[in-house]
């Protein structure tokens, strides 16, 4: 079977109607994940927002956007690569999703990693980059990018490098409050987004 055929299998069989934690109550749209399912980049996120939950899309509201004029930059296309998020349905109030949230659908993320068996991730924020490389709850995002991170599933066999970087909402807020340290914060981001495409081209 395909990545593409796997994943709407794990998609509509599975994901969908999900109810593992109390996030399913607050669930307008599933948010599963788009892209092409053999892309050699996923780009994995925290969680919806109330856009994505609308939508049923990752990274479509104002965040998506930046992160759509970023990955342009950057050289990429939204369609090259795999977005997805942590957690599939939106946490109120755009909040952090827990501990326990997270634990409840990452068996999702970790088979959609699995199916897709890209060559880098990139973790997109504190959220992620904290859970796919193991750091603790109180790791920054400036410390998880700075270093060089694997990811390794024993279940599925996969292993390949992880680049954190910082996710593209916290650039759109800095872009508000204080536009040097905005730019300052898109050229790291643009910098890690290099080095991940380095990395997927074997360079
Ligand atoms: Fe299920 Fe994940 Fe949604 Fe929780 S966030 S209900 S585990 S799909």
């Amino acid at each position: 079977m395909s990545a593409t055929a796997l994943l709407e299998h794990l998609r509509t069989a599975k994901a969908e109607g999900c109810t593992r934690c109390h996030l399913h109550r607050g669930r307008n749209r599933l948010v599963f994940g788009s892209g092409n399912p053999e892309a050699a980049i996923v780009v994995v996120g925290e969680g919806p927002g109330e856009q994505e939950n609308r939508e049923g899309a990752p990274f479509v509201g104002p965040a998506g956007q930046w992160l759509t004029v970023l990955l342009k930059r950057a050289g990429l296309t939204r369609d090259e690569i795999y977005l997805l998020n942590v957690v599939k349905c939106r946490p109120p109030g755009n909040r952090v999703p827990t501990e326990t949230e997270i634990h409840a659908c990452s068996p999702f993320l970790h088979v959609q990693l699995a199916i897709i068996r890209p060559r880098v991730i990139v973790a997109v924020g504190g959220v992620p980059g904290r859970y796919l490389s193991g750091e603790s709850s109180d790791a920054a995002v400036g410390y998880l990018r700075s270093r060089d991170w694997v990811y390794h599933n024993p279940v599925s066999g996969l292993t390949c490098p992880l680049v954190v970087t910082y996710h593209p909402s916290f650039v759109l807020r800095k872009s508000q409050e204080e536009p040097s340290a905005a730019k300052e914060a898109a050229l790291k981001v643009l910098a890690d987004f290099g080095k991940a495409i380095r990395i997927a081209r074997g360079d």
